[in-house]
């Protein structure tokens, strides 16, 4: 059996295409954030993760490119070895300090940092337990370790609770929840979970990637629920509000000290580049000393929000800036979103494994910098659209 065989099989990507209703890798020709060029044509972006709308702001440019100046363009090597520069350890001061934290470690990307931090901590006597819904980094993060993997459903915490009942008393276990859910927008209910975790002496590992900047004045979940010191490890990205690329974890000491050292997805791989390191620093000060970008994003989303439900969109039960116009029929939900990109508005349409089975939706999320014009315009194409479609 030829091993390339399923490539050469593969036809799902064709099928859609022949149909004209192919959304995916749609290249950007320009782009000023908020608005930008696909195709020829100008459309409103309602598909990034930029939540704080800095990746223009002239201070974080302006610092991604003084870095190149001052350190080139790659470090070329390992955080071990040769690619520790001064400005990842400031970086990793600051965000410990904003985060609450005595310690954070910096990694090349989030997915990495899910991938080595959590493997890393999952030893041969240890279990994990997930939420169903958890990003695929948290997942695969859990494969990687050497330990069990249990999952329950999103959200059912009285199912966390007997899961965690069963495990003996001599196993170490871990539990990861995304703090906010990427494809529904929900929040953790983290006071619940921590009652729980901490009950059956679990740890608990929150993965924050659309929670900094966003909730708890942008310090992430934990602040939002003023619960710093029930989170043992608190995780982030840069390549969402911090406007960069990269992630981060943050801890007590001695857990960082262990991840910095045995995680391999860090040791293995080069360190983040300085433009990518102060990009992300120049987002923290702005974070630390503008809090109207904060809410600017708030109004924005509630704004969106009201809008969607007054129009008769099934929103599901987001609470933040990721709102998801939820579907169910894939190819229902692929004719919406070429509607909406004909109209001037791209979204990202969701299907399953990333969703499950007939709960295809278009997940539209919203930057401090969008305008209340550019979102007004949004909204009348979604209700036009929606209405040819079927969707409302
Ligand atoms: N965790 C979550 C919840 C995410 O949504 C993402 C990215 N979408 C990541 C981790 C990975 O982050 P990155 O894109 O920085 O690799």
């Amino acid at each position: 059996m030829d091993i390339f065989k399923k490539c050469y099989d593969f036809d799902e990507d064709k099928k859609v295409k022949e149909q004209g209703l192919y959304p995916f890798f749609q290249a950007l020709e320009s782009t000023e954030g908020t608005e930008v060029v696909m195709n020829g044509r100008k459309v409103i972006m309602l598909g990034s993760n930029n939540y704080l709308g800095l990746t223009f702001n002239p201070k974080v440019k302006a610092a991604a490119q003084k870095a190149i100046d001052d350190f080139g363009t790659s470090p070329t090597g390992s955080r071990l070895i040769n690619g520790t520069l001064c400005i990842h350890e400031e970086l990793e001061r600051r965000l410990a300090a904003f985060m609450k934290r005595p310690a954070a470690l910096v990694f090349s990307t989030g997915m990495q940092t899910n991938l080595g931090a959590i493997s890393s901590l999952i030893g041969k006597n240890d279990i994990v337990v997930t939420d169903k819904e958890d990003h695929a980094s948290i997942v695969d993060g859990c494969r990687l370790g050497l330990g069990e993997v249990k999952r329950f459903v999103h959200g059912d915490l009285d199912q966390l609770d007997r899961i965690l009942g069963k495990i003996p008393e001599d196993k170490g276990v871990m539990v990861v929840v995304d703090g906010v859910f990427s494809m529904g927008g929900d929040i953790v209910d983290l006071p619940k979970l921590v009652k729980i975790s901490k009950a059956h002496g679990a740890r608990v590992y929150v993965d924050d990637a659309h929670s900094v900047g966003v909730l708890g004045g942008g310090r992430g979940t934990a602040v939002h629920f003023d619960m710093v010191k029930d989170v043992d490890i608190t995780m982030g990205t840069f390549s969402k509000s911090f406007a960069s690329l990269g992630g981060f974890v943050v801890g007590e000491e001695d857990v960082i000290n262990w991840i910095k050292h045995t995680a391999r997805s860090f040791i293995f791989s080069a360190s983040l580049p300085a433009a990518m390191v102060m990009a992300a620093m120049a987002a923290l000060d702005i974070m630390e000393t503008e809090p109207e970008h904060v809410e600017h994003l708030w109004e924005n989303a509630r704004f969106m929000m009201k809008g969607y439900r007054e129009l008769g969109f099934d929103i599901g039960k987001t609470q933040t800036p990721i709102i998801p116009i939820i579907v169910g029929d894939d190819e229902k939900c692929f004719r919406l979103w070429k509607e909406l990109y004909e109209g001037g508005v791209y979204t990202n349409p969701v299907i399953a494994p990333a969703v499950p089975h007939g709960m295809a939706l278009l997940r539209t999320s919203y930057m401090a910098s969008h305008t209340r014009d550019q979102l007004v315009r949004a909204l009348e194409v979604f209700e036009k659209a929606g209405k040819k479609v079927g969707v409302i």
